[in-house]
């Protein structure tokens, strides 16, 4: 079979356009870096008297972690616990900490976030490029390992079974924006934009003084905007089905976020999922997370658990907007459109 890939680069725009104060935006100095890391194009952008350094060390930060949770990388903690044959690891703080969220949130939305599917996506080719359509039987095999409970996490300790393979693909670069958020607030930056692939986390306001603007990708077309929205001090952040997927010789596409129910594209109309929030690895959990869940958990997870905003749009091209960014969202095009909201039930 002969497969088309895609994998999306920097699809999320971040919006720049606004009325400020000129003169003060011409007082700032601002620091910007691009990059590539944890397969991924990055753009990070301070403002301030410390930027240059700032933005110096933010990278050397994003460097480090993508050693310490890539799968591939010998050196990493995360090879060193997929190959311990059940034994016992000792890791970093980073992966302790982003080891924790992954469980909570796993264990909150019954198992939807599973960072224990790495065998189902590396059969599907996702993490190798070498695209296929697994049997059932298959699947069904390598899925008995796919579960969140078999990790044993204590403090640095961390135990798998022999079978089991960890991947950080979910939450990995929600947590890098949060670290380098702290290291631009410990040099003193007040306004910053970093956008990781297109996760985007905004600090403070932009120079002239007005809120930072995000851009949400519209699915059905990854090269035109949906909308926008407003960030302050929140992460932004989007899983959907044209991130990353393939399309077979019948035209039936496949994507990397995998329903751990069946090992196969989480199918359960959704075909993106943006969450906004204080906190970034929490966003980024919980975005994987909803996809897999459908709208309707999803809007029971939001009104249950509280703490973020989200905006679904379903496999109908319908907008699904949590209750606080009704005024907040602007459209780019028409669009079919609700509200969730706190006090009634789907
Ligand atoms: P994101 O773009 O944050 O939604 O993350 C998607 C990535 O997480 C995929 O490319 C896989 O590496 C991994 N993944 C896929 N399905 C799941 C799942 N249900 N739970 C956790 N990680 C997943
Ligand atoms: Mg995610």
């Amino acid at each position: 079979m002969k497969y088309r890939a895609f994998a999306a680069s920097l699809l999320t725009l971040i919006l720049l356009t606004g009325c400020g104060d000129p003169a003060q935006e011409a007082d700032s100095a601002p620091a910007s870096a691009d990059l590539f890391a944890m397969d991924t194009y990055m753009n990070l952008k301070a403002y301030g008297k410390d930027a240059s350094a700032a933005v110096k060390e933010a990278e050397e930060r994003i460097r480090t972690l993508e050693q310490t949770l890539s799968v591939t990388d010998s050196q990493s903690d995360l090879y060193a616990i997929n190959h311990a044959d059940g034994a016992a690891v000792r890791v970093s703080a980073d992966t302790a900490a982003i080891l924790e969220t992954a469980e909570r949130i796993g264990q909150n939305t019954n198992g939807a976030l599973c960072i224990s599917l790495y065998p189902v996506l590396r059969t599907w080719g996702f993490t190798t490029g070498e695209y296929r359509v697994p049997d059932a039987s298959e699947i069904e095999n390598l899925l008995q390992f796919c579960d969140d409970r078999l990790i044993s996490h204590e403090g640095d300790s961390v135990t798998i079974p022999k079978e089991t393979e960890l991947d950080l693909g979910a939450v990995a670069k929600g947590y890098t924006g949060d670290a380098v958020t702290e290291i631009f607030k410990q040099h003193g930056i007040t306004s910053a934009i970093i956008n990781l692939g297109g996760n985007v986390q905004a600090l403070g306001k932009k120079p002239d003084g007005s809120t930072w603007t995000v851009g949400v990708t519209d699915p059905f077309s990854p090269d035109q905007l949906l909308g926008t929205l407003p960030a302050d001090n929140q992460a932004v952040i989007t899983s959907g089905n044209y991130e990353r997927y393939f399309t077979d010789d019948g035209g039936n596409r496949y994507w990397h976020i995998l329903d751990p129910e069946t090992g196969a594209p989480a199918d359960n109309g959704l075909a993106a999922v943006t969450v906004i929030g204080e906190c970034g690895v929490e966003c980024d959990a919980l975005s994987t997370a909803l996809f897999v869940m459908g709208t309707d958990a999803a809007a029971d997870y939001w009104r249950q658990n509280g703490g973020f905003e989200m905006l679904l749009v379903t496999t109908d091209g319908e907008v699904c907007l949590t209750e606080g960014l009704e005024q907040k969202f602007q459209p780019k095009r028409e669009l079919q459109s609700r509200v969730i909201r706190h006090d009634e039930t789907n």
